[in-house]
């Protein structure tokens, strides 16, 4: 297995992330497998989350096994190889795919290399941090970190140590530190969009009801659609208890991850009722509006923002671990050649180049997912419903969209190669230095050239404009 590749730099960088979340473990690691000395500095003393289920989407699973964690990941989480639709009010199956019998388990993990897989949310934060320690990634828990200096590199936590680096990262979440040194709001202040239910379900509570046994028995992934509600359900892990996100209009409950609230589930078909009734924990969590941040990397060229903190996802939606694993994946690739400080700057803006357009296709994308599926009675909904039942049996089912991406966008998504994506830039990069006179100063190492903003915006893959070379976007096994 890959471990870090330490005897390719001879000066390893100093990488500071503030935050030990997801993202903040996740690039911990795609930078200290790139050989870079990675502290971690986390606020909370114990690294705990609240009972929650996660989805770990192909674009994910298909960067830890390239890592060599194939194995950490099959006994931290669970694959499907059935897909349940259900309306939500009256229990009706609109949707029941075996995988299999498509040639699903082939067609769609194989030859897509498209592999769900399902756990909690603790069990991916502990899998993170431990392949960020052992690979030998400082994680220092219990440090809040209250003051930056910018130009100085240095942050200083609650205690008032300071620690000093050669760039930071900031993967302190949405609300966080980091994101107000670009001058945001620590809350996010646009409409209420809709509440999320984020609630975890004994195993035992669905064991022991009859009524329940096809969750027992089908290694599925359950999907509900609603008069404006939606729902999905799946067992965290192969013993795991059963997780629920269910996404309702806004009640008046305003709440965070910290919120418990038991709701009355009325208008709910009787075995979902049972479900969300049955939950231990239900967390209400209110999905706002955030304020859109243009910039990801800091006027000083010294702080790069990740996951949550540059740009937020609607919780719980399919890619909030995914997202922090590509965010890994493309820091990793892009500083896996630096030599220099003076590149820094340069491959910061490369890894907003690389990962802005794709967080807003991204964003667009599960917008749209939930919305569909949480239709009210109408031309719309039946649209979908007769989709739905048309394509039973067609692996193109399991993705309904009324976005016009259809099957094809969401093999483009879900098939991203994210390192290979940050290898092509940097070939890119090259080729371009090569061709532009007014690039080719006299250095005899490309990453010297220093990349502006204004340059950076004009010309680089992935930025939106065409690319000098028209460089395909690059998929796993491309069909
Ligand atoms: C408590 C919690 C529970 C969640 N549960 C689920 C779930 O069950 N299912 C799901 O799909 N998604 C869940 N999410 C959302 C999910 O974590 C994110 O959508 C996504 O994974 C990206 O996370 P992130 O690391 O960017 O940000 P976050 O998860 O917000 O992590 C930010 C980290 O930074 C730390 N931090 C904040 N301020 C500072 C500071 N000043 N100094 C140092 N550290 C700081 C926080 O303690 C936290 O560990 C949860 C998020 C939170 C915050």
């Amino acid at each position: 297995m890959l471990k870090v590749t330490t005897n390719v730099h001879a000066e390893p960088l100093r990488v500071v992330v503030i935050g030990g979340g997801l993202a903040g473990l996740a690039c911990s690691i795609g930078l200290r497998r790139s050989g870079h000395k990675v502290t971690v500095l986390e606020k909370d003393a114990v690294l705990e989350s609240p009972p929650g289920g996660v989805r770990i989407p192909p674009n994910a699973t298909n960067i830890l096994k390239d890592w060599g964690y194939k194995d950490q990941l099959e006994t931290t989480s669970k694959s499907m190889n059935v897909f349940n639709i259900i309306d939500f009010e009256t229990g009706k199956s609109l949707l029941h795919e075996i995988w299999d019998s498509i040639g699903g388990t082939h067609q769609v993990i194989e030859k897509f290399s498209q592999e769900f897989r399902y756990t909690s949310h603790s069990a991916c934060r502990k899998l993170l941090y431990d392949i960020a320690t052992e690979l030998g990634v400082e994680v220092r828990l219990g440090s809040p970190i209250v003051d930056c200096d910018l130009e100085k590199i240095t942050v200083t936590t609650e205690l008032g140590e300071v620690v000093e680096g050669d760039f930071m990262v900031g993967a302190d979440g949405s609300g966080g530190f980091s994101r107000r040194q670009f001058g945001t709001e620590s809350k996010p202040k646009g409409p209420v969009l809709f509440n999320l239910y984020n609630a975890v379900t004994p195993r035992k509570v669905v064991s022991d009801d009859d009524s329940l046994k096809d969750f027992i028995e089908q290694n599925a992934f359950w999907g509900w659609c609603g008069d404006t509600h939606t729902s999905s359900g799946f067992f965290m892990g192969e013993d795991g208890d059963f997780a629920t996100h269910t996404y309702t209009p806004f009640d008046g409950t305003e709440g965070d991850w910290t919120s418990e609230s038991h709701p009355k589930w009325d208008h709910v078909e009787p075995r979902l009722k049972k479900i969300l009734e049955g939950a231990t924990s239900t967390k209400c969590i209110t999905i706002r509006d955030y304020e859109h941040l243009d910039e990801w990397v800091h006027e000083s060229g010294n702080l790069v923002l990740v996951g949550e903190a540059a740009h937020p996802l609607i919780p719980c939606s399919m890619q909030a671990f995914g997202m922090a694993i590509e965010d890994a994946a493309v820091l990793g690739k892009l500083f896996a050649h630096t030599k220099s400080k003076d590149k820094i700057t340069s491959l910061l803006w490369a890894f907003q180049d690389l990962q802005q357009p794709r967080y807003e296709r991204i964003t667009t994308q599960e917008f749209t997912l939930i919305k569909t599926m949480m239709f009210p009675p109408g031309e719309d909904r039946q649209k979908r419903d007769d989709l739905l039942s048309t394509k039973a049996g067609n692996a193109s089912a399991v993705h309904i969209t009324h976005d016009g991406h259809g099957w094809a966008g969401y093999q483009e998504l879900l098939g991203y190669d994210a390192e290979g994506e940050a290898e092509n830039w940097l070939t890119e990069w090259e080729r371009i230095r090569e061709l532009d006179g007014s690039l080719s100063s006299p250095v005899d190492d490309y990453f010297n050239v220093r990349v502006t903003k204004s340059s950076h915006r004009s010309s680089w893959p992935g930025s939106g404009h065409p690319s000098p070379a028209g460089t395909p976007t690059r998929r796993r096994n491309e069909v």
